[in-house]
């Protein structure tokens, strides 16, 4: 079943309906009409004789029973209901109370129980789709309507059930799971304001919003009448569960519009995990369950981990990236440069920009620290444009001081390189710039290209028709080996500071750093060796022709105006040295 089809607006249910009376009939089918979530295809049924053929008829999507109409003994006519209809679920309407007659009609088979005395549109319609629903969620083998089925009606067992399926495969596969309770803030005043019907469709509404920030084999359930639980399969580490409470989190922070009425709410996760918090469904239920109303004691929308170690580390990863966002905002990111040298003139003959974060508590944080934050939050997209358009203003910048040729290499993120309007979005940074693109040089690693290698070949054409070279960064840490890559417009390859650290340790680092040379070469591509700190490494790299160095044997990374000095520092001893 696809996202468009959603059966609970679409769909067409048909309907036996079992009644003696033609205007019980019809005051039935007045009421299922009235109904905007699907269509009724009903067909009369007013006598035993008839029942036999249509009963086993299996056009039938629910069978409506009025149980008045019986062959001397209801309970037993309900069997033979249950059992001629193929487990077709059996809708019963009776003149008792609900109280008194739902239990036993229930145990007999009947799918569900309605009072006549209560009975209006909104109840029956609603009835009808649920056991219907229900239905559908035993005919798939797979499960697969449960998506669906998650925001339509409450069912404990179908979420027990789940959530141990999950368990068995989290322990097969030795990963970690979590479950999240959300309870919404105060939905009784919900209800009161907006009525029970509306404010179940605000819950559908929710339900929808919030499953389609999910991933698909994340499952979200209604377990309550406002109470949503998700089971989150394969979490690594408390990092992947932040993601998903950063995106509910969002999610709450905008009203939910229910038939024209803009509603805020918000709501408190409780989120326990397997192993930490228990391996039976009941028990990682009780405890997220625990860790929700400790969140409700919060204002606003708040979560809490069963696991308080979880807890902490999560909250200092939404700490970062709210500080993060504040970095860009506030103007505290600055980008360091490190020299390349070439080997044989040993000219500066590029740059690597490399990001900086000036911390308001006055240190310097290290990519390192920060990027990963900035991957996972999707904030590295902004920051990485940020890079580019910072590396174009001083591409310009270098040649109106006098070192026109000079390079400029930015580094691309997975995430970045994969942003939808990434191509155009590049080409209208270095359009207003109005740089030398022949100047501009992407790093890029196998991994971000290799992850879909048409798109990365498309990209890369296309930012290489507009003169922008690439580098495959870090090489040698990843799986594919170059002559993957050939076909892409790749100049340069950048050897991996482990294997340029490692020369003279092992001997491995040299065989690997010759053969990524030869290579390179023979696929006409210039090498660049990275981290090259000694002497030794130095001589060893010229001796294997390798093109570049970069390192802190000349020069660490550093502000652009001390790239400045150090420029001219260098222009002046070449001087000399004529
Ligand atoms: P990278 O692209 O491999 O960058 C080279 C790293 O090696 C830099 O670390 C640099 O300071 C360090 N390095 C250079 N020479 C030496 C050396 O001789 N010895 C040692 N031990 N290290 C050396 P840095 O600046 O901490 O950056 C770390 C990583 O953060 C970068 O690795 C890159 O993957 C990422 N990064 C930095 N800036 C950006 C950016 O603007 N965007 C993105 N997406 N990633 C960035
Ligand atoms: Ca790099
Ligand atoms: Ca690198």
């Amino acid at each position: 079943m696809t996202e468009t089809m959603d059966p609970m607006i679409l769909s067409t249910v048909r309907i036996l309906v079992l009644v003696p009376e033609h205007t019980d009939y019809l005051w039935y089918g007045a009421l299922l009409r009235n109904n905007y979530e699907m269509t009724p295809d009903l067909t009369w049924c007013p006598d035993l004789a008839d029942c036999e053929d249509l009963v086993g008829n299996a056009r039938f999507d629910v069978i409506l029973w009025d149980c008045v109409l019986h062959g001397g003994s209801e309970l037993a006519f309900l069997q033979y209901l249950t059992v001629a209809g193929d487990d077709k679920p059996v809708l019963a309407v009776g003149s008792e109370a609900e109280r008194l007659r739902a239990p036993e009609m229930i145990i007999n088979g009947a799918a569900d129980y309605l009072s006549k005395g209560d009975l209006n549109a909104w109840a029956l319609s609603r009835a009808v789709r649920c056991v219907w629903y229900r239905q559908q969620v035993l005919d798939s083998a797979q499960g697969q309507l449960s998506r669906e089925v998650a925001s339509g009606f409450i069912n404990r067992d179908l979420f027990f059930d789940r959530l141990r399926q999950a368990l068995l495969r989290a322990e097969r596969g030795e990963h970690r799971l979590a479950l999240l309770h959300i309870n919404l803030d105060d939905f009784r005043t919900v209800n009161e304001s907006l009525g029970y019907q509306l404010g179940d469709q605000l819950m559908l509404n929710l339900a929808d919003r919030l499953r389609k920030a999910l991933r698909r084999v994340d499952s979200l359930m209604r377990i309550g009448g406002d109470e949503l639980a998700i089971i989150v399969e394969k979490v690594e580490d408390s990092l992947d569960i932040t993601q998903v409470i950063r995106k509910l989190v969002h999610i709450f922070a905008e009203p939910i519009i229910v038939e024209g009425h803009s509603v805020a709410v918000s709501a408190s996760l409780g989120v326990a995990t397997y192993p930490e918090a228990g391996d039976s469904p009941e028990t990682l239920l009780r405890r997220a369950n625990r860790a929700m109303f400790e969140a409700k004691r919060d204002t606003g929308t708040s979560y809490r981990f069963y696991n308080r170690q979880l807890h902490v580390t999560a909250g200092r990863q939404l700490k970062l990236e709210s500080d993060l966002r504040n970095a860009l905002r506030g103007g505290e990111l600055e980008l360091y440069y490190q020299p390349r040298v070439d080997l044989v003139t040993e000219e500066v003959r590029g740059v690597e920009c490399l990001l900086r974060w000036n911390h308001p508590d006055g240190t310097l944080v290290p990519p390192d620290e920060f990027i990963p934050a900035a991957e996972r939050s999707g904030l590295i997209v902004p920051i990485g444009y940020w890079v580019i358009e910072q590396a174009c203003q001083r591409l310009r910048e270098a040649a109106e001081r006098g070192y026109p040729g000079l390079v400029f290499a930015v580094n691309l993120s997975f995430r970045q390189f994969h942003d939808r309007k990434m191509t155009e979005t590049i080409f209208r940074i270095i359009y207003n710039a109005n740089v030398d693109t022949s100047l501009l040089e992407l790093e890029l690693t196998e991994s971000a290209m290799m992850h879909d290698p048409e798109y990365a070949q498309r990209c890369l054409r296309e930012l290489n028709q507009l003169g922008i070279s690439f580098a495959l960064d870090d090489f040698g840490t990843g799986f594919s080996s170059l002559s993957n890559l050939q076909h892409l417009p790749i100049s340069l390859v950048k050897i991996d500071k482990s294997f340029v650290q490692e020369l003279g340790v092992s001997a491995d680092a040299e065989h690997i750093i010759r053969a990524i040379i030869s290579l390179s070469h023979s696929l006409q591509m210039s090498v660049v060796a990275e981290g090259v700190e000694t002497e030794g490494q130095f001589d060893f790299l010229r001796q294997q022709h390798c093109d570049e160095v970069q390192g802190y044997y000349f020069a660490r990374p550093m502000p652009w105006q001390q790239l400045i000095d150090f420029l001219e520092g260098r222009n002046r001893l070449a001087c000399l040295k004529q």
